[in-house]
């Protein structure tokens, strides 16, 4: 995933550009990218914040800094931030997404005499927002503007953007509106961000969130649309279960009202016993919260984050280095657990090893009873349109369990199918599998339908792919 944050102020915005790129830190942990736009000079900041915090990394290259405009992303793969010259100008990009036909559009490049340049030892491979920002300005394209409609229409996957001018940001949200993209204003200052929060924090208010597909330009006293939304948006659904802030709001929906009303559907689908209700935190926070209150239970918190030194586990290297991460920054109770009926919250369930190693422990510190809800149904597809974790479909806790029940590894549409309808014998079986297997005295997932309906949103306008494969690119 990624997140990306873009400033044209009448003043000087690198404090807007420092904290506002900060407040995406939460969806990216490899790649941390700022591009300053001072007095017709563009500057080019990337760096790796795979072993340390965004701002410490940044600080004192943008202590002394001026910016009159300024674009900056967190990413988790090895993207970057891009200044690119050409004959339509100098511009700057940042881009969230995947850009499924990269390949073709570099070999394209390739065969027109395009270069681009190697990224960084061991990935020399071409950087999606280096070869796009190419593909904007390529010999076809008469203006910025053709170029980004162009880009959208070749692009197959998901490409929201951040184009910075020397005269203002070209702000693009991807053709089906996977990621959001939402605009700001303050006094001769407009912004635009993937988390609306960011807004908030640095004193803008929220004018818009753009529509799928659609295209902006801003500089710091106008907006003005390049392109029109489309009619049809697939916005990503782990935006409210998962990576999305709790104070965000997408098409309208805040995360945490979200995932209370998630936690309150399971709930009503409940009728497990507990002493109390807990989450996983940080994400099952607001679930536990919805479905505690739903079922008048009281919560306690027996798990507590450490997270002042220890980097979140989004997508750091390896799995073993993930499980580790996890491991340590969780925190046990043993003083509450002692003899206790529990049922946590947890918002999904990928592979299924930390949760695992997590029961494991929640065992050894006494509980009674481990009983786990969770906040969406098993993921069975992995993500094909954002960077969305590395996940294969054969590491996902339900494929496994499927491979397992049906004794054979390779397993087709067919058979997964089978398994995916809530509540029938083939899903229980694999939902038992998967309990067993992590040691659970009862697991029980989110319907899909009571997801969406918690989500708030009409099906069609979501991305349920992981789910049930239904949407569309
Ligand atoms: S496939 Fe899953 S992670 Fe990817 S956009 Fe769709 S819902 Fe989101």
């Amino acid at each position: 995933m990624g997140g990306f944050f873009g400033v044209v102020s009448g003043k000087n915005c690198i404090k807007d550009i420092y904290y506002g790129t900060d407040y995406h830190y939460h969806l990216g942990t490899r790649t941390g990218g700022i591009a300053p736009y001072y007095n017709d000079n563009f500057t080019l900041i990337n760096k790796s914040i795979h072993e340390n915090y965004f701002r410490p990394q940044f600080i004192s290259e943008l202590k002394h800094k001026k910016a009159n405009s300024a674009i900056g992303i967190i990413t988790d793969d090895y993207d970057r931030a891009t200044v690119i010259s050409s004959r339509l100008g100098k511009f700057g990009i940042v881009a969230v997404g995947r850009a499924n036909n990269i390949d073709e559009i570099v070999q394209e490049a390739f065969e027109s005499g395009v270069s681009f340049s190697v990224k960084e030892k061991g990935h020399d491979f071409p950087q999606a927002t280096e070869v796009v920002g190419k593909y904007i300005i390529g010999h076809e394209s008469r203006s910025i503007e053709e170029g980004l409609i162009k880009a959208q229409e070749r692009i197959k996957g998901s490409f929201s953007a951040l184009l910075m001018s020397e005269k203002g940001i070209y702000a693009m949200r991807d053709r089906l509106g996977r990621t959001p993209v939402i605009i700001g204003k303050k006094k001769k200052a407009y912004a635009a961000a993937s988390e609306s929060f960011a807004l908030d924090q640095l004193g803008y208010s929220v004018e818009r969130e753009l529509g799928p597909g659609e295209i902006v330009f801003f500089d710091k006293s106008h907006i003005e649309q390049v392109k029109q939304p489309g009619k049809e948006m697939q916005a990503c659904s782990f935006l409210w279960i998962y990576y999305g802030y709790p104070n965000a709001v997408y098409e309208g929906m805040e995360v945490s009202q979200a995932r209370m009303r998630c936690g309150a559907a399971l709930a009503r689908n409940d009728t497990v016993f507990a002493d109390f209700v807990a989450p996983i935190p940080d994400s099952g926070l607001h679930h536990a919260a919805g479905y505690a209150e739903a079922r008048d239970i009281h919560q306690r918190f027996p798990i507590s984050k450490y997270s002042h030194t220890w980097a979140r586990s989004f997508t750091p290297w390896t799995q073993e280095k993930r499980d580790e991460i996890a491991q340590k920054k969780l925190t046990i109770s043993p003083t509450m657990l002692k003899g206790a009926k529990v049922i946590f919250l947890d918002d999904s369930i990928v592979r299924g090893t930390q949760l695992r190693n997590l029961t494991s422990r929640i065992r050894k510190s006494g509980a009674k009873e481990i009983h786990m809800r969770i906040a969406s149904p098993p993921p069975i597809y992995p993500c094909e349109f954002l960077n969305f974790s590395n996940t294969k479909d054969s590491v996902l806790a339900g494929i496994k369990a499927i491979q397992e029940i049906k004794g054979s590894a390779s397993i087709d549409d067919d058979i997964i199918k089978e398994f995916l309808a809530n509540g029938s014998e083939r899903y229980n079986e694999m939902v038992e599998n998967i309990r067993q297997k992590i040691g659970l005295d009862s697991l029980a997932y989110q319907k899909l339908e009571d997801m969406i309906e918690s989500i708030g949103l009409p099906k069609q306008n979501l991305c349920t792919h992981c789910w049930d494969r239904s949407s569309y690119s």
